[in-house]
């Protein structure tokens, strides 16, 4: 793409002051123009003294969508829609706006208005955007807030993020371009960047995402993500020549993704992001693939009904104590790994704290106390940073010590790894320890932060502010006894200072060195020289200390701002050995069992239960199942039962217990053998999707398409009942082939749970094919559910006793009963039919890749029109209109 030169560097341009020169008058209606140019699409907040007044549509958008007075600003021909927040509680109406999708540029005074003649100068000191928020109090502690970046090239693609308010920052290896939206997905930005010319490059692509993200979405000229512009970002932002050494190549489609976003980054934090140290590069091809569709399905982070935390799987297996380990789990647990030995390495970690119940119970209890170091750091970063704050970090760093001593007998690799990259940074505690006093202000320019014997000018003027208020109390005492007026007080206000005040009663007793200042209902207010003396030397000495104090608070944030990287690195060992310590925890108190992970084809569990189910059923027993895959005799299983038996819980137990393997978790079942998967693909049949506006049998299909395509010989596919959302016997023909092509094409491990009680006729025929079923108790024409796996089919799906135990009218249940029988007498040989029509050899026995034909006899022109469809290349719009056909043929 031909990079359009970029316009000059953004940076806050404050207007040049006209004080004092008198020649070119700047209003302050030149200032807010020169800002709302400046910040393009955002809302202007425009500091005036205690309020951010907006004005114009600006003004308008506040007031709607914050429910605060619209007014206006002058009246007739120059008016102009205008309203204001406070200063003291902008935060809340900022962030609202911010949620609700907008920009917000907050535009401050430069200069202090008290000592500014004329016109203060005004400049845009930061803009706040949805991905760039660091606020902790407006952050989920447990989750990350990325703001992304996509470059596309062709058919490769690259998304890069990155968290303003941890500093970490990342980009994704080149990607195949069918992958980005599960990488976005995956990611889940709260903004993301997209080059403006995305609608003519990938037109698809620009309107799933306009589909899934909407507001979320920050369209950006293209030449921010040219080669050129982001080399010249990261260069500048990471301090080095190359980027050889994060793993990357210049030519990498991922430079030009991560300069973007750290571009735009630095544009709306205004400078503040020396907390972004590195980029990381994430290799899909390292991880367990897991597209969108998977992780919404198997419900890892959030529930599919509902979207809450509580029901996924994160909830259930999360025992993190600190955010960062919280925000790593979550990482860990959409990015599993696939190298044995990676994972290996993390699983010893995990069982060595379950091994040492005393060792986990001590770390733990020392993580306890830890607070989120990565955003303390920042808020040191972007200079948002308290005394409180900077305690805080003390006070978590603190532990870092005793955690080393703890550890330091361990094992395993990973947490001997782990110790040595701890940083005790003493120095940094010390110094904040002794500077800070232990509960200062929130404010960092009233004083009451800096402790005593830090330095001695600041000691001396503090004795003389001290030693003044101790003289005022000595006068004010003397003066009722010299002059005998028991009722003289000495008070301060702004206007004049410190006062003597006389009772109305008693002014007859003023001597008449007392300067009148101030007559009151009640009493009259005096000055003296002498007391006006005192009050100088008090007043300038506090003014003096509160100056210093900032100074030495200020010298000390940039000491400590110095070890953002030590402080950082130690940040993220102790969030990793909060996971493993957290995961640890889990298995001990769930009884889960380290599996044995290999790189074989077997997938071997005994005694496997669903994690959350289990979790959320108190006060029922669960179940325990086995499962054996692998890829000759057991490669592909159906799973018939009834409805409620436990199918479709059986099928996911299996892909969540392969999927806690890989991210070196110990998983929930009595022993268990995993050949590492690639991909984990899930689909459930007719899963509601009207939301992303695509018919349910669609988006069913979508999905088939895209298993059918991308699964390896290494990935393990749990389907569903899918073929459900068309009619019953198009629905069974479907499920028939896919099984079929399953088993001789893809040869992926293979779960189908399926109410098509006929499919398990091909277990006769194809080698890998077996049948499982779960056992019911029938009783008395009733049915009793006992979640009990069992081997071999079944020819019933019991659909009308579940619809007895639902409550569905007896007279009802009858007549069902009666068509029912009608129905079989028809098609209870249906699967078999089939069956004589396929005179295939057994097809595992072929080479894979080689389709087989379906119908060899005589064939119709539904049957030719059915041979001929190549899946592998049929879009999913073609199969559509392709299913149509058939259903026009078979009529
Ligand atoms: P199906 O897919 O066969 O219709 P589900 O898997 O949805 O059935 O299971 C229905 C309910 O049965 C689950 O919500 C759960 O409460 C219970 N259940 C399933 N499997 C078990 C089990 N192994 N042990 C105990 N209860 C189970
Ligand atoms: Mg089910």
């Amino acid at each position: 793409m031909p990079p359009t030169s970029p316009p000059t560097a953004v940076t806050p341009s404050p207007q040049t002051s006209p004080s004092g020169s008198g020649k070119t008058k700047v209003t302050m209606m030149d200032q807010f123009n020169a800002a709302k140019k400046e910040a393009g699409d955002a809302i202007v907040f425009f500091r005036m003294g205690d309020f951010y007044e907006l004005f114009g549509t600006d003004a308008e958008v506040a007031s709607r969508e914050l429910g605060i007075a619209l007014t206006s600003r002058s009246k007739g021909a120059d008016a102009m829609p205008m309203a204001g927040v406070p200063v003291k509680s902008m935060e809340p109406y900022l962030m609202r706006l911010v949620r609700a999708g907008f920009k917000v540029a907050v535009c401050e005074q430069m200069s202090d208005p008290r000592t500014t003649k004329g016109i203060v100068d005004r400049g845009i000191v930061r803009v706040v955007t949805a991905g760039t928020i660091t606020e902790e109090d407006e952050l989920d502690a447990r989750s990350s807030n990325y703001l992304a970046a996509l470059m596309v090239d062709g058919k490769r693609a690259s998304v890069a993020y990155v968290d303003l308010s941890t500093g970490r920052a990342a980009a994704s290896a080149d990607l195949d371009l069918a992958r980005v939206t599960d990488e976005i997905a995956r990611i889940a930005p709260a903004e993301l960047l997209v080059p403006e010319d995305l609608p003519r490059t990938a037109p698809d692509l620009a309107e799933a995402l306009q589909l899934d993200l909407g507001p979320r979405i920050t369209w950006r000229e293209p030449w921010h993500f040219s080669r050129e512009s982001a080399l010249r970002v990261l260069k500048d932002q990471f301090r080095v020549g190359t980027l050889e050494g994060f793993g990357f190549d210049d030519q990498d489609l991922a430079v030009c993704a991560a300069g973007a976003a750290i571009d735009y980054a630095r544009e709306t934090q205004r400078g503040g992001c020396d907390h972004l140290l590195r980029l990381e590069k994430i290799d899909t091809g390292q991880h367990l693939v897991l597209d969108r569709a998977t992780r919404s399905c198997l419900e890892l982070t959030q529930t599919q009904r509902g979207a809450r935390r509580e029901g996924s799987l994160l909830d259930a297996i999360d025992s993190t104590l600190t955010p960062m380990g919280g925000r790593m789990m979550r990482d860990w647990l959409l990015s599993p790994l696939r190298d044995v030995e990676r994972i290996v390495y993390r699983q010893r970690g995990v069982a060595e704290f379950v091994d040492g119940p005393f060792l986990r119970e001590d770390v733990r209890s020392l993580l306890n106390g830890v607070l989120d170091i990565e955003r303390l750091v920042a808020k040191l970063s972007t200079g948002r940073v308290n005394a409180r704050d900077l305690n805080a970090l003390s006070g978590s760093l603190r532990i870092v010590t005793p955690l080393r001593t703890k550890i330091a007998g361990v094992y395993s690799k990973a947490l001997g790894d782990l110790s040595d990259a701890l940083d005790p940074l003493t120095e940094v505690v010390e110094s904040i320890d002794m500077t800070i006093v232990e509960s200062p202000p929130m404010t960092i320019k009233e004083g009451g932060v800096i402790a005593a014997g830090i330095s001695s000018d600041l000691d001396e003027l503090r004795q003389i502010a001290g030693d003044g208020k101790a003289w005022m109390a000595r006068f004010q005492g003397d003066a009722i006894e010299r002059y005998g007026i028991p009722g003289l007080k000495i008070g301060f206000n702004s206007v004049f200072g410190y006062y003597l005040e006389v009772p109305r009663g008693q002014v007859k007793q003023v001597p008449t060195d007392f300067v009148r200042k101030q007559t009151l209902k009640n009493a009259e207010r005096y000055i003296t020289p002498e007391l006006k003396e005192f009050e100088d030397k008090v007043l300038r000495a506090e003014e003096r200390a509160k100056d210093m104090e900032y100074e030495i608070f200020n010298a000390l944030k940039d000491q400590v701002a110095a070890e953002i990287p030590r402080i950082l690195g130690t940040a993220r060992s102790l969030a990793e050995i909060d996971v493993l310590a957290g995961l640890a925890q889990t298995a001990a108190t769930q009884r889960y069992c380290a599996p044995t992970v290999d790189g074989g084809d077997t997938i071997e569990i005994k005694d496997g239960r669903h994690p959350v189910i289990e979790a959320m059923q108190k006060d029922v027993t669960f179940v325990p199942n086995d499962t054996t895959l692998d890829r000759k005799k057991r490669s592909v299983g159906i799973i018939t039962g009834p409805n409620m038996a436990g199918k479709s819980t059986y099928i996911r137990q299996t892909a969540l217990i392969v999927l806690l393997a890989q991210i070196g978790s110990f998983v929930p079942a009595s022993s268990a053998k995993v050949g590492v998967c690639d991909r984990i693909f899930t689909r459930i049949g007719s899963a509601d999707d009207l939301s992303r506006g695509a018919s349910t049998f669609m988006v069913e299909m979508v999905e088939i398409a895209n298993i059918l395509n991308n699964a390896s010989t290494k990935s393990l596919v749990v389907l569903d009942e899918v073929g459900r959302g068309t009619s019953t016997f198009d629905g069974l023909a479907l499920a028939w082939a896919i099984v079929e092509h399953m088993h001789d094409v893809v040869r992926a491990r293979t779960l189908f749970a399926t109410h098509y009680h006929q499919l398990t006729e091909l277990s006769d025929k194809l080698t890998g094919v077996h049948n499982l079923s779960v056992a019911v108790r029938e009783w008395d024409d009733e049915i009793v559910f006992l979640h009990q796996i069992i081997e071999g089919g079944t020819d019933r799906s019991y659909g009308i006793q579940v619809a007895r135990l639902a409550g569905v009218p007896d007279a009802l249940i009858g007549r069902a009963r009666e068509v029912l029988r009608d129905i079989e007498t028809d098609s209870d040989d249906l699967g078999a039919r089939i069956l004589q029509k396929r005179h295939v050899p057994d097809a595992a026995l072929l080479p894979p890749g080689m389709q087989l034909g379906l119908f060899d006899n005589e064939p119709s022109q539904l049957e030719k029109t059915l041979a001929e469809i190549d899946v592998e290349s049929t879009t999913p719009m073609e199969a559509l209109q392709l299913l149509a056909k058939l259903k026009e043929l078979s009529r």
